[in-house]
């Protein structure tokens, strides 16, 4: 888990910037759901074969004897406020996005830490195929405004409750017949859900995989009009992808539709590291929590790897507003006026650095030019008692005398805001 430095929050600040202007452009309310929920609700819906739920949730029972987890993803807890609001009664697609923190017990590496923080986009009540694809170009949008370039889709279908044991049975056999050259794991998840083998980033086991029945030859009717028509939108819409044939993803509640989102500036291997979106269909999910029967699609963008990818391109972040003013003050009484005034210049917008605790002139000035102000209003224990304050021109060192109580609109005159 890490800390984000004050340096670093610009970054941040500006992916949830961009994020919240696409998200609600597509018509998505943002939702904030808590960072505990009950356990069961990811072992139902996240899986409890999955590598999230059976090696990676920080779970512990509370003093009320609770079996809580910290969420290891979104899509579980939005799921269940979409049912205990009843908000299967609003007009369908419920669009919502949400950021934050997400736990996961992994093997810190770059790009891979305990706590992190995603972007979430969740459309539920909509078997469209329309809408699989609009979250695709929702996430290339905030990408490519964040300024990456040569991104890439991998998208792929993992059928239904029709199509998917027929698939798995074939998968199953297949593994059987080479599970010599799996790793320890695979030899057991193949027997609990072959799908999880596909997922495996062992080397030896992707070779398997590479070599594994595609599940594309094997969707039923419907499976295969929906993934066609995902993909005539993604043609039409000029967003390049990739079918990828053996791409699952690690959750179990997907259906048809699955996608994950890379930046090319890596290598192939990388590649497979560091997909900095991941998404797809997951039509029976709410009916699993309890809820209606609401097919629904969404899909998560990870914070820290879009921001190291910022950091590494030297792409900055949106300049944060510099302040054009500095406010010196010497003595007791300027001191209690400076509070009351820097109030009255945030509430006209601008921006005023100061440093309070400081008494010399001479080490204020010199931060006003540090920072590198226009004005410094100075206001020493006789204006105080007046009522003026001293304008300074930085550059020039031209001092004036106004009023205090004119200050605020004289230097909105001054500055460009
Ligand atoms: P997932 O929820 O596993 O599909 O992940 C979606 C995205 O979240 C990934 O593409 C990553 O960008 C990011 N992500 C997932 N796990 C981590 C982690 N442990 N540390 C940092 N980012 C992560």
């Amino acid at each position: 888990m890490h800390d984000i430095l004050p340096e670093d929050q610009p970054y941040y600040e500006r992916v949830y910037e961009v994020v919240d202007q696409v998200a609600k452009f597509y018509g998505f309310s943002r939702i904030t759901t808590p960072v505990l929920e009950l356990s069961e609700l990811f072992e139902k819906g996240t899986g409890s074969s999955t590598d999230i739920v059976e090696k990676q949730m920080y779970s512990f029972k509370s003093k009320g004897g609770d079996s809580l987890a910290l969420r290891p993803e979104f899509t579980p807890g939005i799921v269940r406020s979409y049912i205990q609001h009843g908000m299967i009664n609003l007009p369908q697609p419920v669009k919502l996005f949400s950021v934050g923190p997400l736990f996961r017990y992994e093997h810190p590496q770059a790009g891979r830490y305990r706590q992190f923080h995603q972007f979430d986009l969740e459309a539920i009540g909509d078997s469209s195929p329309a809408i699989d694809a609009e979250l695709i170009q929702i996430f290339y949008s905030i990408l490519s405004d964040l300024g990456f370039r040569h991104l890439i889709c991998e998208v792929n279908s993992i059928g239904d409750s029709k199509c998917r044991p027929y698939y798995k049975k074939l998968l199953s056999s297949f593994f059987r017949s080479r599970q010599h050259a799996l790793c320890a794991d695979c030899r057991r998840r193949m027997k609990v859900n072959p799908l999880r083998v596909l997922d495996c980033k062992e080397e030896k086991c992707q070779r398997v995989r590479s070599q594994a029945p595609q599940f594309v030859d094997h969707l039923c009717d419907e499976c295969k009009k929906h993934f066609r028509s995902v993909l005539e939108f993604l043609d039409e819409a000029d967003i390049p992808y990739h079918l990828d044939p053996h791409l699952v993803r690690g959750l179990d509640y997907y259906t048809k539709t699955v996608f994950e989102i890379y930046s090319d500036q890596h290598s192939p291997d990388a590649l497979r590291q560091s997909a900095i979106v991941g998404g797809g269909r997951y039509d029976a999910l709410v009916k699993l929590l309890g809820g209606k029967e609401a097919p629904a699609s969404g899909g998560a963008g990870g914070v820290e790897r879009i921001v190291s990818a910022m950091k590494e391109s030297g792409r900055s972040p949106l300049k944060a507003r510099e302040p054009k003013v500095y406010l010196a003050q010497l003595g007791d009484l300027p001191k209690r006026k400076s509070l009351k005034l820097l109030e009255e210049f945030r509430g006209a917008g601008i921006l005023v650095a100061e440093s309070l605790g400081r008494d010399s002139l001479k080490v204020q000035l010199a931060r006003a030019d540090k920072v590198g102000v226009e004005y410094t209003l100075i206001l020493g224990q006789k204006e105080a008692l007046e009522g003026s304050i001293v304008i300074r021109k930085m550059d020039t060192g031209k001092q004036e005398m106004v009023k205090m109580d004119n200050v605020v609109r004289e230097m909105k005159k001054r500055v460009k805001r």
